[in-house]
């Protein structure tokens, strides 16, 4: 009797006969449009069933023009999937107390289910403080300690959306992750560690690495998967990384060559990569699935609110262990 292959194995089987025809490109863009479309569906059902329609707030502080894009986007998609957006715009020169105020009057709006409050902050304002006076039930950017907790422990929460959207594209090319050599890149609050403690979540054997790690290339050579979030194009190159193995690259960094045209590339050699089994582009991989992931979020936030209210038939009252109508208490975490 042959013994069942275990789950490396059949892993790389897989991945080496996609190999054998070039990597398979992960089409994040097409995988959000998936999840959006589904969550269309969702959201619709939700309100029928419920009367309410899930709400994200999104504020931005100031006038920087890739927050103004990207808040400009998280806009328009939850309104395309049939959620409601509030948007709030406040002048560069805010005061802490004003935008803190603020987050209290979001944290108490039974209308809104997710609050974002776009990074970066002007300098008068301390980031942390912020988002740690987020209502955890309804941060939607699982930034706040008591998610970061919660993503630790393994106990649920939400989780932050770049992270969310790496496993997401794993999920396309990989069934079984148990015992997979997981190497990560980059040990940022809101991608590396997060996405570290998802892997290890999975049962991968998970390495985390940084700018003063010792023998990059080596480390990175044993891997089955590698989630590089830097910010160093082409750090990742060809003979780093083995045949089979699935390359996640999060790095955006924009670029202008010798003619002045401007680009955005990764921080994957993605020319060099014709050997592994599957990749994220840049464009077009990770960006799309984090928006997409917000939507999730935001989706999951509006359904544990209403999974926690009162029921007019019931005991009369919501259970002290209702997630999201808990408040609490600002705790110290780790700067973003
Ligand atoms: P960060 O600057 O907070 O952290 C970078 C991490 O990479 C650090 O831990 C640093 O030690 C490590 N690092 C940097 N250079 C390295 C090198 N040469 N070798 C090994 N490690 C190195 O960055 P971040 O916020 O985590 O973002 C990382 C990248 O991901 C950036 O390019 C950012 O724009 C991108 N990003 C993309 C999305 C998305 O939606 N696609 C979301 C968040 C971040």
């Amino acid at each position: 009797m042959t013994s069942a292959p275990t789950p490396i194995r059949a892993m790389n089987e897989r991945l080496q006969m996609v190999a054998g025809g070039g990597p398979t490109v992960i089409d994040g863009k097409a995988l959000a449009a998936r999840i959006t479309a589904s969550l269309t569906t969702d959201v619709e059902k939700f309100i029928a069933e419920s009367g309410v329609t899930p709400g994200l707030a999104v504020v931005l502080v100031g006038a920087d023009p890739a927050s103004q894009i990207y808040v400009r986007k998280k806009v328009a998609l939850t309104e395309q999937v049939g959620m409601k957006s509030f948007e709030h715009r406040l002048p560069a020169d805010t005061a802490q107390a004003d935008l803190l105020a603020l987050v209290d009057r979001l944290n108490t709006d039974p209308a809104v289910h997710g609050i974002l409050v776009q990074l970066p902050l002007p300098p008068q304002i301390n980031a942390k403080k912020v988002l740690d006076a987020i209502n955890p039930a309804k941060d939607v950017d699982g930034f706040h300690p008591v998610n970061v907790g919660r993503l630790s422990n393994g106990t649920g929460g939400l989780i932050p959306c770049t992270p969310l959207g790496c496993m997401k594209l794993l999920d396309t090319v990989i069934d079984d992750y148990r015992g997979l050599k997981a190497v990560v890149i980059g040990k940022s609050n809101i991608v590396g560690k997060p996405v570290a403690l998802l892997l290890l979540e999975r049962e991968c054997t998970v390495t985390v690495t940084h700018i003063l790690t010792r023998n990059l290339p080596d480390i990175v050579r044993d891997a089955d998967i590698i989630v590089v979030a830097a910010g160093s194009p082409r750090l990742v190159r060809g003979d780093w990384v083995k045949p089979g193995a699935v390359v996640i690259d999060v790095g955006i960094t924009r670029v202008v060559d010798a003619q002045g045209r401007r680009s955005v590339v990764g921080d994957a050699a993605f020319d060099e990569m014709g050997h592994v089994g599957a990749i994220t582009p840049v464009p077009g991989g990770v960006g799309p699935m984090t928006i997409a992931s917000l939507l999730t979020n935001t989706f999951q936030a509006a359904s544990q609110a209403l999974a926690a209210q009162p029921h007019e038939s019931g005991t009369g009252g919501a259970e002290p262990e209702d997630e999201a109508l808990i408040v609490i208490p600002q705790v110290d975490s780790t700067t973003l």
